[in-house]
């Protein structure tokens, strides 16, 4: 059979059995331009389960290009929370903005088009022009990838450069006239439900008898893929963070724009330990870590806390680890208080922290805090908190800490000032 014999078999074949086999998601039943790249960019490293919710209640609350533009950056990332890859909310914010300042709040339909807007790369724009517009454009992500790899039994490593091109070629050829879009979320699907990364069902696709890799049994070594580094190779990074209650109020700050988590709020924090008595305008005391506020003295009033000062061997309250795709990152929380009143957002900021801490010197762990330059300060509740954009680390320090410490508890007893509010107890 010649190559293009197969290309038209392979794609028909595709096409037919999504259009037969296709799960029913929401973002199938809609062609509007707007909901699709929405989906798109929330599928990219998400699960379809992870990802329903989230885009359900983004179009609830974002129903079009206007409203999304018109939100604050808060609210957005508030939306995206728990969905990690924050640059991606920030980037749809910042292309809906654009959208409205020149392209009359509508998405353009070519894809040449699109991937000159703000965070849209070829994927999405194939997606797009061929999911919502109907143009012949092919996608090439990690599903279609591997189906393609295996089906023409590439040799390349997928994620090389070469290995890239082949594949864009390849989905060129194949992507037909009259189903672009049928045919693209066919191999996607193809790709998510049959032609597995692991034990592929290959006795029920329905390209088995053209596929390559598995006339020659390589379907389970197919794609050919780098070498992963083990989570102890990647790179650490070491920040030091603050955790300063007050009533049932929280210490947050919010991260400036650029950098890993830009725009989303956190414990004051920095990479640099000798730093953290001078991360914030007010001065501040350490706490030991099972300093009680409830404590209190005959006369009712608290008790003097036993303060500590960073150098003389204060132990962190909680130590957070966690693997994120290219580095791992370690946190360690202190306990302090602080004295003087914090704006509600102030334009503050500290200097530039030092980048001793970083393990391997590699580039990628850098940007961590180098662009951390926080653009507020304020107080938080646990109910003023679901409205903030926060990442996965973030809340579940408060979370554990509010096991601990229990500082939201007091909430419904809050008073206008903090400091007529009384402490909440620690567990
Ligand atoms: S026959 Fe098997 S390896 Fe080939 S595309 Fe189908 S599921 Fe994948």
């Amino acid at each position: 059979m010649s190559s293009r014999s197969k290309n038209r078999l392979v794609a028909s074949k595709i096409v037919g059995h999504f259009r037969c086999a296709k799960r029913d998601l929401p973002w199938r039943r809609t062609r509007d331009p707007y909901a699709i790249w929405i989906s798109e960019v929330m599928l990219q490293q998400t699960r379809v389960a992870t990802a329903i919710p989230y885009y359900q209640r983004w179009l609830a609350r974002f129903p079009t290009v206007r409203d999304l533009a018109g939100a604050s950056l808060d609210d957005v990332l508030a939306a995206w929370s728990g969905l990690g890859y924050y640059s991606r909310a920030r980037n749809l914010h910042r292309c809906a903005r654009e959208l409205v300042a020149n392209h009359r709040g509508s998405l353009p339909e070519s894809a040449r088009a699109l991937v000159e807007l703000p965070g849209i790369g070829r994927y999405t724009a194939g997606a797009i022009a061929s999911i919502a517009f109907g143009h012949r454009e092919p996608v090439v992500d990690g599903n279609v990838a591997r189906v393609l790899a295996r089906i023409y039994e590439l040799e390349h490593d997928v994620k090389s450069t070469a290995g890239m091109r082949a594949l864009w070629d390849l989905a060129d050829d194949l992507v037909p006239a009259d189903a672009p879009g049928d045919f693209n979320q066919g191999l996607m699907e193809l790709g998510a439900t049959v032609c597995t990364p692991t034990r592929p069902s290959c006795p029920i696709c329905p390209v088995r008898g053209l596929c390559s890799a598995r006339a020659s049994g390589r379907q389970e070594t197919l794609p050919v893929m780098p070498s992963r580094k083990r989570a102890s190779q990647l790179p650490l990074i070491d920040s030091n963070a603050l955790w300063i209650e007050r009533g049932n109020r929280l210490l947050l700050a919010r991260r400036g724009l650029g950098g890993l988590y830009g725009g989303l709020w956190e414990l004051p924090q920095t990479d640099d330990l000798g730093q953290l008595e001078a991360l914030l305008p007010a001065p501040i005391h350490f706490l030991p870590p099972d300093h009680s506020p409830s404590r209190q003295g005959r006369d009712g009033r608290d008790p003097p806390p036993r303060r500590r000062q960073l150098r003389s061997g204060l132990e962190p309250v909680l130590e957070h680890r966690q693997v994120l795709s290219h580095r791992q990152l370690r946190i360690r929380v202190y306990r302090a208080e602080i004295r003087g009143l914090v704006g509600k957002t102030s334009e503050l900021r500290y200097s530039k922290p030092s980048r001793a801490n970083e393990r391997d010197g590699s580039d990628r762990a850098g940007d961590y805090n180098d662009d951390a330059r926080y653009d507020a300060f304020a107080w938080h509740t646990r109910s003023s908190l679901a409205k903030c954009g926060l990442s996965a680390a973030t809340r579940s320090i408060i979370d554990r800490l509010e096991e601990m410490y229990g500082w939201s508890k007091n909430e419904k007893r809050s008073t206008s000032s903090p400091k007529d509010t009384k402490r909440s107890s620690p567990a």
